[in-house]
């Protein structure tokens, strides 16, 4: 019965994905109504979802903390899991680079001395290293930082493990919270047709056919990079260790991978990303923990972006990069990628540190801006199917260690 239910809910969503695709078309003559009559339902479900996220992420990490007991078992799936998130991404930008090269001869030289790009001051490592921490309880979840929500929730999560018999009813308590909030976030899911219909389609009203024009090429060919990434790495990692066929992972991921294209926010497809994750097969104390994680500092497909970006860019400018810059470009793309919020946009922000990094004009973020949405939309559905397959993998590792 609820399996029927829930298959049902996944047409729906792509119903209302094909649904908003024809409506964004036939708005592109007047996209300013698409903007003011559908767009605001979208930005409530999305509302809705930024509201619950924090708490979530806070009580389901928490509870995937304490559910593990020991934390020699939390270490090994928190190091497995970390270990997975830093390799792909790294392999993400390199396949960025590299098919960013063979393409470039195809990318425009640009008069590029009218563009003009407000940066938002990017911020040095060691800045955001201690941003990490929070030096106040409530400010993590006021101000939706992820990273310290998570860095928060380990240290509680670990000194009630610590506290043993003398954190008393704490542990009920926290599971029930975590049970609460995932009830809340079933209730808000169920909206997810209306929300991706509401999301999309503004979307496709506003960018037409024809503002992709000269972006075209570069668009075709980070949307080459997310599928060979996903279809290589995801399906041999989720094959080989994951030990599930590769279509099986895709289609049950096929909800949450609709759901990330048209909100491109990990956040916000996170609760969906577990619904999805425990379809599979992937225990609930191990999706707790890696999913949330994983939407805040694994961005593979936020990673190829940059790297396609930081070469396009660089050829528009008349530049080439050397190896070494390139090295540099993947060393902090995936650092950057740690500190992108899993939010619509963010990765565009986190361009200007990876430009700067090999210094490239920061202005030259003007040039893909216009179009940033669609390949937010596509490096999103990477991110979150990559913490899928991290969790996939995690998963069958602990099986096969016999936990
Ligand atoms: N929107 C992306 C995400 O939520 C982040 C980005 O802008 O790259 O995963």
């Amino acid at each position: 019965m609820k399996e029927k239910r829930k298959l049902a809910l996944s047409t729906q969503i792509f119903i209302a994905l094909v649904l908003a695709i024809a409506a964004g078309i036939a708005f592109t003559g007047n996209p300013e109504l698409a903007t003011k009559f559908i767009k605001p339902f979208g930005t409530i479900f999305l509302n809705l979802i930024k509201w619950i996220v924090a708490p979530l992420v806070f009580f389901s990490i928490m509870s995937g903390v304490i559910s593990m007991k020991d934390i020699r078992r939390l270490g090994a799936i928190g190091g497995k899991t970390v270990l997975y998130y830093m390799c792909t991404t790294a392999f993400a930008v390199t396949i960025g680079l590299i098919f960013a090269n063979l393409f470039k001869g195809t990318f425009p030289v640009l008069q590029t001395s009218d563009l003009s790009y407000e940066a938002n001051s990017s911020v040095s490592f060691m800045d955001t290293l201690v941003g990490v921490f929070p030096n106040n309880f409530m400010k993590p979840f006021v101000e939706s930082n992820m990273l310290q929500v998570i860095v928060a929730s380990l240290f509680i999560g670990f000194a009630i493990i610590l506290a043993g018999e003398k954190s008393g009813k704490s542990v009920d308590a926290v599971l029930a919270v975590n049970e609460i909030c995932m009830k809340t976030m079933e209730m808000i899911l169920k909206l997810s047709p209306i929300g991706v219909f509401c999301l999309l389609c503004p979307v496709v009203a506003e960018n037409g056919p024809s503002i992709i024009g000269s972006l075209a090429k570069v668009l075709l060919v980070a949307y080459i990079c997310y599928v060979i990434h996903a279809a290589l790495v995801y399906s041999m990692t989720v094959a080989a260790i994951g030990k599930m066929s590769p279509l099986k992972f895709f289609r049950g991921m096929m909800p949450a991978i609709i759901l990330a294209f048209s909100s491109a926010s990990s956040v916000g497809t996170l609760p969906m990303n577990m619904e999805c994750s425990e379809k599979l097969g992937v225990p609930k104390d191990i999706y707790s923990f890696v999913l949330p994680l994983g939407a805040t500092i694994n961005m593979d497909g936020t990673a190829i972006y940059q790297g396609v970006c930081a070469i396009f860019i660089a050829t528009c400018y008349g530049l080439s990069l050397s190896f070494s810059q390139m090295l540099t470009i993947v060393l902090t793309a995936t650092l950057a990628s740690i500190g992108t919020a899993g939010v619509p946009g963010a990765g565009m922000v986190m361009l200007a540190m990876v430009l700067e990094s090999v210094g490239l004009p920061v202005e030259g973020i003007a040039l893909v801006a216009g179009v940033d949405r669609i390949f937010d939309m596509g490096r999103t559905t990477v991110n979150i199917t990559g913490d899928a397959a991290c969790a996939v993998v995690v998963s069958a590792k602990e099986r096969l260690s016999g936990k």
